[in-house]
């Protein structure tokens, strides 16, 4: 177990002064926890004034635990490498389309790059609100969608909320596009300004999510990258990717004997 910080959290700083194993850090946003250190006294929860800091390892329910009996039994993801294995694991769960666990792409540095950046505390920048609202444990995400009133003259209002938080977050952001294929394309139009430490690239639709997602894994960010082949995707498949990677990041270490589960530890 370790401790997750969450959206309320003011940056006051009192959880860290009063960690007696020195595993909460500053961090950009908010306090980073290094789950390695962390023994679980739970001290830190008592001194946040606002009640930002939650126990991280939570209930699994059973049918999450049959959920992923069943789709273990049916689905291979045995040519998956830990990590990335659990990241396609739940991209299948969150849709029950089997077909992720075949078209997904994920680049050798995205996993590490995504955890390590999870656990520093790091922005996690979604072009819209419905990836948001997957991910509630990450308190870091942010959407600039609302940043941008109206559309452009040239291009989408998605597009123009990538550029508006490139200029916020040029260095070391996770990266979530699960809805508009114009605002992948913008992300990898700003290579090289801006420094991603990882991009989850699943927009989804007819026009322009198939193309926008062979650009990323054509193009120069392919190893930080974590995407798929086709018009399939969506705000589930990119939460349920990110979640998956926050599962990582705080529990600590990596799955190895092939199978996927629920409430396995498969972290670093
Ligand atoms: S639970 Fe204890 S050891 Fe862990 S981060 Fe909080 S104060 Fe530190
Ligand atoms: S988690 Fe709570 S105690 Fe720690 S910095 Fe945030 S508001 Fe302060």
């Amino acid at each position: 177990m370790s401790v997750l910080i969450t959206r309320r959290c003011t940056a006051c700083g009192s959880c860290i002064i009063t960690c007696p194993e020195s595993a909460l850090t500053s961090a950009p946003l908010m306090p980073a926890v290094d789950p390695d250190r962390c023994t679980d006294c739970l001290a830190c929860l008592e001194v946040c004034p606002v009640d930002a800091i939650q126990p991280s390892a939570h209930p699994i329910h059973p049918i999450e635990v049959e959920s992923y009996r069943i789709m273990n039994s049916e689905v291979d993801f045995s040519s998956w490498p830990a990590g990335q294995r659990e990241v396609v694991a739940r991209m299948v769960h969150a849709t029950a389309d089997d077909s992720f666990a075949s078209s997904a792409r994920i680049g050798s540095e995205a996993v590490e790059g995504a955890i390590s950046a999870l656990r520093s505390g790091a922005p996690v920048i979604c072009d819209a609100r419905m990836v948001m609202a997957g991910i509630p444990s990450v308190p870091t995400a942010r959407c600039y969608l609302d940043q941008v009133e109206r559309s452009p003259e040239a291009g989408t209002r998605s597009a123009a909320a990538m550029t508006a938080a490139a200029a916020d977050h040029p260095d070391g952001a996770v990266w979530v596009i699960g809805n508009a294929p114009t605002a992948l394309m913008a992300l990898i139009e700003l290579h090289p300004r801006i420094r991603p430490a990882a991009i989850i690239g699943l927009p989804v639709g007819y026009v322009g999510a198939a193309a926008a997602k062979v650009d990323l894994w054509a193009g120069p960010w392919r190893e930080l990258a974590i995407t798929n082949v086709g018009r399939k995707g969506g705000s589930a498949v990119a939460a349920a990717a990110v979640n998956a990677l926050v599962r990582m990041a705080v529990d600590g270490e990596w799955g190895s004997d092939g199978g996927t589960g629920p409430g396995r530890r498969v972290g670093k």
